[in-house]
């Protein structure tokens, strides 16, 4: 008896990787990140959008909001000029998260949420600008989705591809997927296609909604130069620099300073005040 079970659940663990890996295969041959990197995606954006919002309410309930209004509309009106950029635009909620951590994240869905601490190492519009910019680049580029494939793929394996999001054990690791590591507390950090990618599309989007892209290799040195602190960024556990970042960027600086230039000639002049 044991034996026939055996055989049974083996024979239908074959026909499952079968079937998996032809899912796979088609999947990974059609999707491509916006850079052109191949993409395994499970999920449909109904569904990663659906989580983000349900992620952001629960955030919302955990954390401090923020009601100093001066900095709620500074990191409103640096978003805005972003998300003005973005094809489709629409409407993307941002909130001001009352707390010490250096740390932002953005969600499907179009949610952005910011901690006071950030400000503390993105001293200007530019460099603020730089990190939401970075931000936004990995829900565009359906990172949350790559990740919580992967994890779903990793964790459940062969079962994965039919269980929903947001039920059972997948919850946790499909926050951390979101980028919401320090707050679920369950640290899943991008990974170095991922970074470079989200590097390079946010460059691109803030020069194009003119701020200046150089202060985005300023931000990071000084997100490197709070690491060795008392209280490193929050924001390094999720986004790991792999130490190629500064010089990733200062390689795309003469692209991103032509669409700067070009920005600011069509009179795209972001005055964010905090
Ligand atoms: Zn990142």
């Amino acid at each position: 008896m044991l034996i026939r079970c055996f055989i049974h659940s083996c024979e239908a663990i074959v026909v499952r990787a079968i079937l998996l890996a032809l899912l796979l295969g088609s999947l990974t041959a059609c999707v491509q990140s916006p850079t052109g990197r191949s993409q395994v995606l499970l999920f449909s954006e109904n569904d990663m959008q659906r989580l983000g919002e349900q992620s952001f309410a629960q955030l919302k309930e955990q954390e401090t909001v923020s009601k100093d209004r001066a900095l709620n509309g500074y990191v409103q009106c640096v978003t805005n000029q972003l998300v003005a950029e973005l094809s489709g635009g629409g409407q993307w909620e941002v909130v001001l998260f009352d707390s010490n951590q250096v740390n932002a994240f953005a969600l499907p869905g179009g949610k952005v949420g910011v901690y006071t601490g950030l400000l503390r190492v993105a001293n200007t519009q530019d460099q603020l600008a730089a990190v939401i910019g970075h931000e936004i680049a990995h829900v565009l580029a359906r990172h949350s989705n790559e990740r919580v494939s992967r994890t779903q793929l990793a964790n459940i394996g062969l079962s994965a591809a039919d269980t929903a999001l947001g039920q059972s054990g997948i919850r946790q690791p499909a926050m951390a997927a979101l980028g919401l590591g320090v707050q679920v507390g369950y640290l899943l950090p991008y990974g170095r296609e991922q970074e470079a990618e989200a590097d390079r599309l946010g460059l691109e989007l803030m020069a194009r909604a003119g701020f200046d892209p150089q202060q985005a290799v300023t931000l990071w040195r000084n997100m490197a130069a709070a690491e060795s602190g008392n209280q490193p960024p929050e924001l390094l556990s999720t986004h790991p620099s792999h130490g190629t970042r500064i010089q990733g960027l200062s390689t795309l600086l003469p692209q991103a300073s032509n669409l700067y230039m070009q920005a600011r000639a069509q009179g795209k002049q972001p005055a964010c005040a905090r």
